[in-house]
């Protein structure tokens, strides 16, 4: 059976060790979101395209929240009514494009939102208890972090998401990364391990 997704919310810099890595402060700020379109996702198991007008293609090990009920302003409490379940995702960016608007001030959506760029593994119905994260490329571990790392927690995401934007069954959210984040070459292959959940593979063709 096929998930109907309907739109793709990413959380940016949800762990304190990716968010140091990347030159921020993981105290700073509430949670901010980007998105990507629904026709980026990728199932695992894709060969996908090396994409073009980047010569630093990033993998980003993450947390996929598939939501299966409507809510507006839902408190933390309420959110997980929201989840109908969860994937392994990865989160693919060009990083030289995200470099560049983030010193020109610009949006990130062509550095995030490219074609390919949100690989979903399996999703599975259900809540999900903590666990680890891990991200290898061919074999060599590279993301190794565990749920509970998370600065904002799935609840408290959804809680700040649905204040923004009305949630509505088919939404995704990729909940951000730990750190480890790396490039991929042709030829690779990029592994995302959840804890209870399927593996997100992608081959970079
Ligand atoms: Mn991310």
């Amino acid at each position: 059976m096929r998930f109907a997704v309907r739109r793709i919310f990413c959380v940016g810099r949800n762990y304190a060790e990716h968010t140091r890595e990347m030159g921020g402060d993981p105290q700073a700020e509430p949670p901010f979101f980007f998105t990507k379109p629904a026709d980026a996702v990728v199932d695992s198991g894709a060969r996908i395209a090396f994409p073009t007008a980047t010569s630093d293609l990033h993998h980003e090990a993450e947390l996929v929240v598939a939501i299966g009920r409507a809510g507006r302003d839902v408190t933390p409490d309420k959110a997980a009514s929201l989840i109908w379940g969860h994937a392994a995702g990865n989160d693919l960016t060009r990083r030289d494009l995200q470099a560049q608007a983030k010193a020109s001030r610009r949006p990130w959506d062509m550095a995030k939102g490219f074609d390919q760029s949100a690989v979903v593994g399996p999703l599975r119905p259900g809540p999900l208890g903590d666990g680890a994260i891990r991200c290898r490329v061919d074999g060599r571990l590279t993301q190794d972090a565990r749920l509970s790392d998370m600065i904002w927690p799935v609840e408290a995401i959804i809680a700040h998401l649905s204040g923004l934007v009305a949630l509505a069954p088919g939404d995704l959210i990729f909940t951000g990364t730990p750190a480890g984040v790396g490039p991929l070459t042709p030829g690779q292959t990029c592994t995302v391990e959840i804890d209870g959940l399927q593996p997100a593979t992608v081959t970079v063709g």
